[in-house]
């Protein structure tokens, strides 16, 4: 099974845009939105909810005020400012609260309990793409890695479960922890750019976070049209970092058009549609070039 992933150096560069055309033109693979922190593929693709499973992470502490006797030794403990006393009543701030245990352990009343922490959800869903894995990170919930990982870990067991051979990955932007778990392991990563100075330097450290995980790379820049020296410039530099420039799309009001209309941009006919069709076209043709290798 092969897991595609495409993952960008910041938001906003058109990554969900390219994955939807992408879904419908593989017709036939799992997706996975794997951008859990600002998921947006849904807005496209439009899921229809079949299963829905709450995400658990960690801990969070809570007072139990009928225990309490508002000795306020807790207050001093949390070094995450959690802990807040009002008219002598002790309450905790579940958004500030790391779940460290700290004022648990030490509360001599035995008056913090600690809890396993609802972080969001995670679903399975049917598309005109295909069944796709998506989340919801809950409001301040953390660790969207391990959420990443989930997914992830959801979408290939159902591609197994359903004889597809293919996953496609919407990554998060950036290289932090979450992106980490989209892509270890992942048979190709896509990067999109675009030709601006802060595209090109994104693009630098996603690039570095690639070759040190050694995963095939490639580059696609959108609205190269916008600057075609950076452009080159960008495809040269990604070339010696040793990833694949995959191919250019066109600056293009039609993709807001489609985006407004919950379509994938190769459902209407914008122009960019034939940029992403070659791109979608070399990536195939790269992939077979690497199995007969
Ligand atoms: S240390 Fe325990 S008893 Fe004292 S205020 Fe905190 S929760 Fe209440
Ligand atoms: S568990 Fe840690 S972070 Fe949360 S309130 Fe207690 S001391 Fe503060």
């Amino acid at each position: 099974m092969k897991e595609i992933v495409i993952i960008s150096g910041k938001g906003g560069t058109g990554k969900t845009s390219l994955l939807a055309s992408f879904a419908l033109l593989a017709s036939g693979a799992v997706l996975a939105d794997c951008d859990v922190d600002a998921p947006d593929l849904h807005l496209i693709l439009t899921p229809d909810v079949k299963k829905r499973h709450d995400f658990w992470s960690g801990q969070e502490a809570i007072i139990r005020q009928e225990i309490c006797t508002m000795c306020g030794a807790c207050l001093n403990l949390c070094r995450f400012g959690a802990i807040h006393e009002k008219d002598g009543v002790y309450k905790i701030d579940p958004t500030s609260c790391e779940g460290c245990g700290v004022c648990a352990r030490f509360c001599s009343k035995g008056a913090v309990e600690m809890k396993d922490r609802l972080c969001g959800a995670w679903m399975i869903s049917t598309t005109r793409a295909g069944p796709m894995v998506h989340a919801k990170l809950g409001i301040a919930a953390e660790n969207s890695g391990k959420l990443v990982s989930t997914v992830r870990q959801e979408a290939r067991r159902l591609a197994e479960e359903t004889k597809h051979n293919l996953v496609l990955i919407d990554g998060p932007p950036g290289i932090g922890c979450p992106v980490i778990a989209s892509i270890t392991g992942a048979s190709a990563v896509i990067i999109i750019t675009e030709p601006s100075l802060s595209g090109e330097h994104d693009l630098m450290r996603v690039l570095k976070l690639t070759q040190h995980f050694k995963l095939p790379s490639f580059v696609c820049v959108n609205k190269w049209d916008i600057d075609e020296d950076r452009t080159e410039q960008i495809e040269k530099q990604a070339s010696t970092l040793g990833a694949t420039p995959l191919g250019r799309i066109r600056y293009d009001n039609g993709v807001t058009k489609a985006q407004k209309q919950a379509k994938a941009v190769i459902e209407t006919d914008a122009p960019s549609a034939t940029d992403i069709k070659n791109i979608w076209n070399n990536l195939q043709h790269h992939l077979e070039k690497e199995k007969t290798k």
